[in-house]
């Protein structure tokens, strides 16, 4: 059942009464039908750019991609995209579809659409119209390019990672003329821009069945992502895991948090895992260093995927820290949390979860203590105790009362004293703080 906001159907029944046909259509259609939550609607319509701007002139409205057809309108709270039926050019830039022309046809506009789930048009009056067959194609959960995959992939070659990003999404799988031609054009995701391959990357890391795409497909994402390759059947020689290396990285990308941080972080921890390993003379395979090495491979990764600012650090971060063991314990936990900030420490323990489960499940005891931190870290939260040098009860003006002198002198007893209270060997009291400053600077 599909059922529209009554602002898309507003602007379904103001394109109708001036003379052009309107639909709802692609991802908002596919989800409907599978029952899943909508995030936004697109609407396609027979008018042209200019057109629909005449339909839409008393409302708030965006040229957000005219040369594309595609006008924004606001007739509530959220905007709707229109666009006109078109037929895309060649994207030769892999970015843009270098021209498109308008077109009145709506099986045209079809068939420039990548998949046949995607390719659905929905307006109450007219119901579904289905030109390629995908509302067959979601019942049998697979995806099927519309028309002849190897043209359609070689006019834009990020079809190739959409394909795989629709079957972790919904955990379809790929119709095999569509899987084939997807394999054997896989080397044009090579001209695809950073941009557009980050994107669909970080929904196929987010999907449910993110674990087959992973192993399966590995040698298509190597394409631009070549330092999974070595991953692959790669023996571990260890007692704590039962995978090899590649398939331990997918569950763990399974097991985490739909994030970016975290996803990427799961995705590249043991990426310098091959470079760093080594056999005892028990036979037992070693990784050591391995966590820096990763750290070193990722950064090269995530500037070539332009993933840049805060989640490249934290990405950084939490690949540099997941192999680090710490015991849960309270001081342990809150010198954690201060270092790494509570946000990033949570974040830490859901991708060392997600590494635990991706390994032996002899092992799998250890999770009790992961939880237990998670527990310390809520109570921490929950109590606001002190964890950073802003919530410390004195500040460099009561050490300066004390007659400290100013600069390094203040900042390096306060950083003792803030140790001291998260260690918890000093409470967070003022003139038990003062106390300790006056006995450091007489010491
Ligand atoms: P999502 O839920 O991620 O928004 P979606 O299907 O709406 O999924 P979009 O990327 O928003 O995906 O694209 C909207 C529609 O435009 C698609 O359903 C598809 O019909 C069409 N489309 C998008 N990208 C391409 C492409 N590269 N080639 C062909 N058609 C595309
Ligand atoms: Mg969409």
């Amino acid at each position: 059942m599909i059922v529209l906001p009554e602002e898309v159907k507003t602007a379904l029944d103001r394109l109708n009464a001036s003379g052009f046909e309107a639909y709802a259509v692609g991802g908002c259609v596919r989800d409907s039908l599978l029952s899943l939550p909508v995030r936004d609607y697109d609407i396609s319509t027979s008018a042209l750019p200019e057109e629909t701007k005449a339909v839409f002139s008393d409302c708030r409205l965006v040229e957000t991609g005219i040369r594309h057809g595609t006008v924004t309108v606001w007739l509530g709270e959220s905007p709707l995209e229109i666009t006109s039926y078109r037929v895309d050019g060649l994207y030769s830039d892999g970015r843009r579809p270098d021209s498109v022309s308008f077109t009145r046809s709506l099986r045209e506009d079809a068939a420039r659409r990548d998949f046949t789930v995607n390719a659905m048009y929905y307006a109450p009056k007219e119901g579904l119209i289905d030109p390629f067959g995908g509302q067959e194609d979601l019942n049998k959960r697979i995806i099927r390019a519309v028309g002849e995959p190897i043209k359609r992939f070689h006019e834009d070659g990020l079809r190739i990672l959409r394909a795989l990003r629709f079957s972790s999404v919904y955990g379809f799988a790929i119709e095999s003329e569509t899987e084939s031609a997807l394999r054997e054009s896989k080397e044009l995701l090579q001209s695809i821009s950073a941009e557009r391959l980050q994107a669909e990357l970080l929904k196929l890391l987010g999907g449910k069945d993110v674990r087959r795409v992973l192993t399966s497909y590995a040698d298509v994402l190597a394409v631009f992502l070549p330092e999974l390759l070595p991953l692959h059947g790669f023996d571990q020689k260890n007692k704590y895991h039962i995978h090899d290396v590649l398939t331990h990285t997918a569950v763990v990308v399974e097991n985490v948090e739909n994030k970016p941080s975290l996803l990427l972080a799961a995705l590249f921890h043991d990426i310098g895992k091959p470079a760093c390993f080594s056999v005892d003379k028990k036979g037992f395979g070693h990784f050591y260093g391995h966590a820096e090495a990763s750290v070193a491979i990722a950064e090269k990764l995530l500037d070539r995927l332009k993933i840049s600012g805060a989640v490249r650090q934290e990405v950084l971060t939490l690949i540099r820290c997941h192999d680090i063991r710490f015991p849960a314990q309270r001081k342990t936990v809150k010198k954690w949390m201060a270092k790494l900030t509570p946000a990033l420490f949570f974040d830490l323990i859901k991708l060392k979860k997600g590494d635990l489960l991706g390994q032996s499940p002899a092992y799998i005891g250890e999770m009790a203590e992961l939880n237990r931190m998670e527990e310390l870290a809520s109570d921490v939260l929950a109590k606001q105790e002190c964890l950073s040098l802003s919530s410390l009860a004195i500040n460099g003006s009561d050490l300066l009362s004390l007659g400290f002198s100013q600069g390094k002198e203040v900042g390096s007893t306060l950083n003792q004293l803030l140790e001291r209270v998260l260690d918890g060997s000093l409470p967070n009291e003022k003139d038990d703080l003062l106390r300790e400053a006056e006995s450091l600077r007489r010491r």
